[in-house]
């Protein structure tokens, strides 16, 4: 690819100033928040619909690879340029529309989450998905990796707000889905969520929208022991009580906070749980619960602005983990909720057994989801090899409880030699045959997930 076949497409668009082909000073666009970085060929900050459909068109005649992109905070590499490829970046795709009494939003995919959230709100409704990092993901990227959230134990994931999407496939073609189109025959909008831009590129996003979320009491609960908090989380559901949001931090991951916010004492504890509870009745047997399970610190906040002190420790927590060690890698899987003290406790013991790695963990524990951060004081190709053959043992721990390996961040780069492990042949079969049938000459994101 040359610079002059850039230009020539530069001359197909609206405005020739959205093509980026002169890469210094871009490096923003060759990394997601993961570890893998890589520089692609030119870059296209789309501004409408018809840009993309040019790019694709362009791209194809030429053989050269797409990489869609949306804020870049993915934690897998899926927005990482292919060799040699195009970016191309839906983040300023920022239509927003709330449709009140059909109780939908219709989005463009640079919608920043938290945006959505708040535009909502606004209008007395609410948009319940909210990965830890909404202030900054997009929504194109939120449907492109099927995001999970702290609020997914009552409120769900985003695939459970999905009404319907319009995409440009690898032809060049809209595809509609859902309320866009037919809500009868293959529901191929369902395809498109998690595809990690692997099958097509997600342009407008119709989403459901609910009422309003009450605010229960916020709590705070601290553990002598990572495994009786586990359990806690555990029986709590086990009791058939839903918390709007029940997160699980392991000791060390509560001390990385407590260093980063200065302000919980929590420098001591074996493990916390924070938790949100969906209406006031919950409290009393949810604190209940933590007592039978020995929690040795408790505090509880009604007032919402009080609790957002408490949120801060769980929103800033993956800041104050990376601030902790010179190297971090963070993994993220999901096991049956009666597998997570399993899980924890694993963690745990590998922790003692892995110097001078450090591992520490925590996640939407109402789910399933487990972060596993590996940290250590350099990044030596010693340290390296220790890493990945800690990350290998996790991954097989996960499998052998019944869980997932890729969790919410998806599969991308990091976990694409996992995929096997989990998935049997005849699965893996048919979802290289349905990316074939999207695309044919492997063009849209080639080198992720499959
Ligand atoms: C601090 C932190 C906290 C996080 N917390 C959570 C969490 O709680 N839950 C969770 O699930 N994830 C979490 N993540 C991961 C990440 O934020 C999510 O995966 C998010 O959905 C990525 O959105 P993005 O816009 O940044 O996408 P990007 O990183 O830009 O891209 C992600 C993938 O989507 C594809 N893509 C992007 N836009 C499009 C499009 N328009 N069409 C087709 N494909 C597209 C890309 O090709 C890539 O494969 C966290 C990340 C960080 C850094």
């Amino acid at each position: 690819m040359t610079t002059c076949d850039w230009n020539d497409l530069g001359a197909k668009l609206k405005a020739a100033e959205s093509l980026i082909t002169s890469l210094d000073g871009q490096d923003d666009y060759f990394h997601d928040a993961s570890l893998f970085n890589a520089r692609p060929s030119a870059i296209l900050k789309a501004r409408s619909t018809e840009d993309i459909v040019t790019a694709v068109l362009f791209c194809r005649e030429r053989g050269v690879a797409i990489t869609p992109r949306g804020a870049g905070t993915g934690l897998s590499g899926g927005c990482v340029a292919a060799p040699n490829a195009l970016i191309l970046s839906t983040a300023d795709l920022k239509k927003l529309e709330i449709d009140r009494p059909k109780r939908m939003a219709i989005c463009g995919p640079g919608v920043i989450t938290k945006d959505l959230e708040e535009a909502a709100s606004a209008q007395g409704l609410a948009y319940p998905p909210d990965p830890a990092s909404w202030l900054e993901s997009s929504l194109g990227g939120n449907v492109a990796e099927g995001a999970g959230g702290l609020r997914c134990k009552r409120y769900g994931v985003t695939k459970d707000y999905v009404l319907g999407l319009k995409a440009v496939l690898a032809d060049g073609s809209i595809l509609r889905t859902g309320c866009f189109n037919s809500e009868e025959g293959l529901n191929l909008g369902d395809i498109l969520i998690a595809s990690e831009g692997t099958l097509a590129i997600i342009t407008e996003i119709a989403l459901r929208l609910t009422d309003p979320i009450v605010r229960g009491t916020t709590i705070l609960v601290a553990f002598d022991r990572p495994v009786d908090a586990a359990q806690t989380v555990s029986d709590i559901t086990a009791a058939g009580i839903i918390p709007t949001v029940l997160e699980f931090l392991d000791g060390d991951a509560a001390a990385c906070s407590n260093a980063y916010e200065k302000n919980e004492g929590l420098d001591n504890v074996a493990a916390i749980l924070l938790i949100e509870t969906s209406d006031t009745g919950q409290a009393g047997t949810i604190e209940a619960i933590c007592r039978n399970h020995h929690s040795s610190f408790l505090r509880r906040e009604t007032d919402p602005e009080k609790a957002e002190t408490l949120w801060k420790v769980r929103r800033n927590l993956s800041k104050a983990v990376k601030q902790s060690a010179a190297f971090r890698i963070s993994e993220v899987v999901a096991v049956p909720n009666s597998k997570f003290p399993s899980l924890v406790d694993w963690v745990a013991e590998e922790n003692k057994k892995r110097a001078p790695l450090r591992l520490n963990s925590f996640g939407h524990a109402g789910d399933g989801n487990l972060h596993v951060n590996f940290l250590a004081g350099d990044d030596t190709p010693r340290t390296l090899a220790l890493v990945e053959n800690g990350i290998e043992a996790l991954m097989r721990k996960t499998i052998e409880l019944g869980g997932t390996v890729t969790g919410e961040h998806g599969i991308g780069l990091a976990k694409k030699k996992y995929l096997s492990w989990e998935f049997d042949p005849p699965t893996l079969r048919l979802m290289q045959a349905v990316k074939s049938v999207f695309d044919p000459d492997r063009m849209l994101n080639p080198d992720k997930l499959l």
